[in-house]
């Protein structure tokens, strides 16, 4: 029912109707890809009035800075405030969207998500937990709409679905991922470039950054016999000192995870004084969302975020806490509790 009420709202659009598409703050490639592949889609269909926007600062990390699309794009203060239709990409609640949560407070509006923790926010809701990635949601919805994919549109998604399944590694990556992945790049795009592009490029100065951060990592041993928990953190005096931007440490956490001794891995990048974007990653016994949504944020049982406050000591504190409670860093064991929820790197 609400698949058949979004696709009238789509195809009832008159004109002159002008569409506003929003994503999450500090977008990913799931958050842009989605979105701006299917403004592309939408253009394709006849809509002209389109406005791609996101919360926050306005610039485009470096890994997206070659979707197609972009040109849609409009700082957060710039974008309409009363919509014909609002679409709303990869947002588990309105709290991510910052400022532009009100624009989803019409009855013109659906929201597109992959998150089982989504709150239901907006009007018509397209939320598939199933679904590796937003850009699954979308492709859907642009098929049942007839707008056939293109390159472009399909670049876009494919960065989406490439991103948020860690490039097809985590268990997300079902058949139907790789038989979309078929179909995107079945348009022309070019996998080894894009790849290139989205994980392989960083400035000089973010890999002299890397190794600041790496090398004051900590490991903390797990109960007896157990695995534990490892954790860095970035400063605003990092990013400073090696002139870099705040988006550069999101892989940060990828190069953490990798120690095999760890179960539990953890980013802490300084947003403000006392202020700490975190990022929690799990190996599968431990359900981090539950750690995250204990300290006021969310994600998924793998892959889970929240802002911290204090000194990064606290911080950490507050966490092995949480870890202790569940007799991860003590003794006991941790069972792993039932279902694999699809991966979300952001
Ligand atoms: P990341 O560590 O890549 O920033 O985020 C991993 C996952 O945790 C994503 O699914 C994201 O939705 C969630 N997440 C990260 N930070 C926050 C936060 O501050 N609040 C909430 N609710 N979820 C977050
Ligand atoms: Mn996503
Ligand atoms: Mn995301």
């Amino acid at each position: 029912a609400e698949w058949a009420a979004a696709v009238a709202a789509l195809r009832d659009l008159s004109a002159d109707a002008r569409v506003l598409l929003i994503c999450h703050v500090n977008p990913d490639g799931d958050a842009l890809g989605s979105m701006l592949g299917f403004a592309l889609g939408l253009h394709r269909l006849g809509v002209r009035r389109l406005q791609a926007t996101f919360p926050g600062p306005p610039e485009v990390p470096l890994p997206f800075q070659g979707l197609p699309g972009l040109d849609l794009l409009v700082p957060a203060d710039a974008a309409w405030t009363d919509p014909d239709l609002v679409l709303c990409f990869d947002a588990a609640s309105a709290s991510r969207l910052g400022p532009l949560a009100d624009r989803l407070l019409t009855a013109r509006s659906v929201v597109l998500d992959h998150h089982a923790s989504n709150t239901r926010f907006g009007a018509i809701h397209l939320v598939d937990p199933m679904a590796a990635a937003t850009s699954v949601v979308a492709e859907q919805l642009l098929d049942r709409l007839g707008v056939p994919l293109d390159r472009q549109i399909a670049e876009c998604f494919y960065v989406a679905v490439a991103t948020d399944t860690g490039s097809f590694r985590f268990d997300a990556t079902t058949p139907a991922v790789h038989e979309m992945a078929a179909r995107l790049i079945a348009t022309g795009l070019r996998p080894g470039d894009i790849a290139r592009r989205v994980f392989d490029s960083r400035p000089f100065g973010a890999v002299r950054l890397y190794g600041d951060v790496l090398q004051r990592a900590e490991l903390e041993p797990g109960a007896a016999g157990g695995r534990g928990l490892v954790w860095t953190y970035a400063t605003l005096d990092d990013l400073a000192r090696h002139d870099q931007p705040a988006y550069v440490l999101e892989a940060l956490i990828d190069s953490v995870r990798c120690a095999i001794e760890a179960d539990v891995s953890c980013v802490l990048k300084q947003v403000a004084a006392g202020e700490w974007a975190v990022s929690l990653r799990s190996k599968g016994a431990v359900d981090v969302s539950r750690v995250a949504v204990a300290l006021g944020g969310g994600g998924h049982r793998l892959a889970a975020g929240f802002t911290g406050y204090g000194s990064a000591a606290q911080v950490v504190e507050a966490i092995r806490a949480e870890l202790t409670g569940g007799d991860v860093l003590t003794g006991g064991s941790t069972p792993a509790d039932g279902g694999v929820f699809p991966e979300d790197q952001g």
